[in-house]
């Protein structure tokens, strides 16, 4: 089964995606991230994509859109994938159910992080990411510690487009181009909604029942 995150920049997908990853045995495919390590990588992708993202501005479809057969048609993660901000305009998402016929996949379902401005506002000024585990912080809301977080200070980063302007420029782009595929999966009857606004563990509770319903349903059939 294939599940897709949805919501807007700062509402959680990625805090959620890794906890659903550990549980259901999931394969992450975050294409922020496989953005990023292109420019940490240095590669010449990375340098063209580094002004579009800093900006807040999409990078083209064509990029996304190849990164995303690769994955699909890797037989080794087949049918095991959890999306997390993708895909993020209604080509994408068009893009997405062809590929996914293609090579013989299902959606289970659609999870969509509700969440209001304020509040992702203030969770995006507190991000923090762990270069060297990759697990995601924040430093009002769920701070690191020697518990949580073996690795120590020294890897914790916060992420360029984390700014004030890029913030209000990624949420308007998230009304204008993401929010209306909701839509489209509400008519493929794939659509379900959570309260993003409540703690991590909340969140993720309604999630994994979710997911444990559909998965149920779906194997008897
Ligand atoms: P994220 O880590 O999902 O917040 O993505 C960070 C940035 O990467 C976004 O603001 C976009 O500039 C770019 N990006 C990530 N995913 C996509 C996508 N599916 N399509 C276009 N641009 C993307």
């Amino acid at each position: 089964m294939n599940i897709i995150l949805f919501g807007p920049p700062g509402a959680g997908k990625g805090t959620q995606s890794d906890k659903i990853v550990k549980d259901f045995k999931l394969y992450k495919v975050s294409t922020g991230h496989l953005l990023r390590e292109e420019i940490r990588n240095k590669t010449n992708l990375g340098s063209k994509i580094k002004p579009l993202i800093d900006k807040g501005l999409f990078v083209s479809d064509e990029v996304i859109d190849s990164l995303i057969e690769k994955i699909l048609s890797n037989k080794k993660i087949n049918n095991n994938l959890i999306f997390d901000g993708y895909p993020r305009n209604i080509n994408q998402a068009k893009k997405l159910d062809f590929l996914i016929n293609k090579y013989n996949q299902k959606i289970l379902c659609v999870l969509n992080l509700d969440v209001d401005k304020n509040t992702i506002i203030k969770r995006i000024k507190g991000r923090q990411t762990c270069l060297k585990c990759g697990l995601i912080f924040n430093e009002y809301f769920n701070p690191p510690t020697d518990k949580n977080h073996p690795c120590g200070v020294n890897f914790l980063e916060k992420r360029s487009d984390d700014n004030d302007k890029t913030i209000i420029n990624r949420y308007e782009t998230y009304l204008n181009e993401t929010k209306p595929i909701l839509k489209f999966y509400n008519e493929l009857n794939l659509l379900q909604h959570v309260n993003g606004t409540l703690k991590i563990n909340e969140i993720y509770s309604e999630i994994r029942d979710i997911i444990a319903s559909l998965e149920t349903w779906h194997y008897r059939l």
